[in-house]
């Protein structure tokens, strides 16, 4: 399916490492978790996520008693998913979608990451489950981004509200919820501007954005999601962090994951943000979008 095979060359780099130090050790001894470490941060797990890791693996060894290398392979998959999962309960790992009453998300990101075509994608995913879905051009700094969300439109047959470009986003999305009052559609879908050049600028626009949101639905929104690009590694932690600051993330969608050997970053982001990745993109097509389980990451790693 297109989860494992837009997963495979991270699969494919991950597990040749790993069956290739199992190999070479067969004991479990110091070296042998030093090597291990490596073989993570070169995924793109992350240091301070694998330096935690690394710590409950030794506990876990000796609590085990085991000294073959092979047995280890467990232990790891066993311990990524515990880190991964946290202490947080399933509910919020869902995308939060409401019944019988309008779902609004907000989508950030920097430009490039994926954020038209992940709210594309989304959107179409919505209608098929027999939703009635509207799209709100809320990145009016950017130029060709409203023409962009509209071409999605039309592809998906679904309706966007827009403005001209230079328009206060605020208020394209103002008249984004009267629409989907007014049409009683049962999920809103909201493009924002992503520069990051200057994070005093960002911030005011997403608060008020929200501000605007939260005055016309209660509740809402009830998702903003942080759109990242998989491919750029350590820069979309960073990313990640100056959008925490910015708004609260409530879900991360990590996007292009189908191009990276590096899907360890998934890891990182959970374990050093504490905001879970809700939703992947493994392609460029329609369909390419699916709920990140970490169960089934982690375990395909070590498939
Ligand atoms: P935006 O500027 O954030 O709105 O980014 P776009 O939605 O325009 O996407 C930028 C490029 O990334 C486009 O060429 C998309 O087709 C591509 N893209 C988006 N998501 C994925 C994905 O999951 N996998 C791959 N391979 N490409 C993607």
């Amino acid at each position: 399916d297109n989860y494992k095979e837009g997963l495979s060359k991270t699969r494919k780099s991950f597990s040749e490492k790993i069956n290739d130090l199992v190999a070479r050790y067969r004991k479990v001894d110091e070296d042998f978790f030093e090597d291990l470490e490596e073989v993570l941060i070169s995924a793109d797990v992350g240091v301070s996520t694998v330096l935690d890791l690394i710590d409950e693996l030794k506990m876990e060894v000796k609590r085990q008693n085991i000294s073959d290398t092979s047995e280890v392979k467990t232990v790891i998959s066993e311990k990524l998913v515990e880190i991964y999962n946290g202490d947080d309960d399933e509910t919020n790992k869902e995308l939060n979608i409401k019944e019988n009453e309008l779902t609004i998300m907000l989508f950030v990101g920097v430009n490039g990451v994926g954020k038209t075509t992940t709210i594309g994608k989304l959107a179409h995913q919505l209608k098929s489950e027999g939703k009635k879905v509207l799209l709100t051009a809320g990145d009016t700094f950017r130029a060709g981004a409203i023409e962009q969300l509209s071409e999605w439109g039309k592809r998906i047959d679904v309706d966007v509200i827009k403005h001209s470009e230079g328009s206060d986003p605020a208020a394209v999305i103002f008249d984004g919820i009267q629409a989907a009052k007014s049409r009683k559609a049962d999920v809103l879908l909201c493009d924002t501007a992503g520069r990051l050049q200057n994070k005093v600028n960002l911030m005011n626009e997403l608060q008020k954005v929200k501000r605007v949101i939260e005055r016309e639905v209660p509740n809402a929104p009830h998702e903003v999601l942080l759109v990242l690009d998989a491919t750029t590694g350590q820069n979309a932690l960073s990313q990640a962090k100056t959008f925490a600051q910015a708004t609260d993330v409530t879900g991360i969608v990590l996007t292009k994951l189908d191009g990276t050997a590096k899907g360890g970053i998934v890891l990182a982001i959970r374990n050093e943000l504490g905001i879970p990745v809700k939703l992947v993109g493994l392609g460029e097509k329609v369909t390419d979008l699916q709920k990140f389980d970490p169960q089934a990451f982690v375990y395909g790693l070590f498939a």
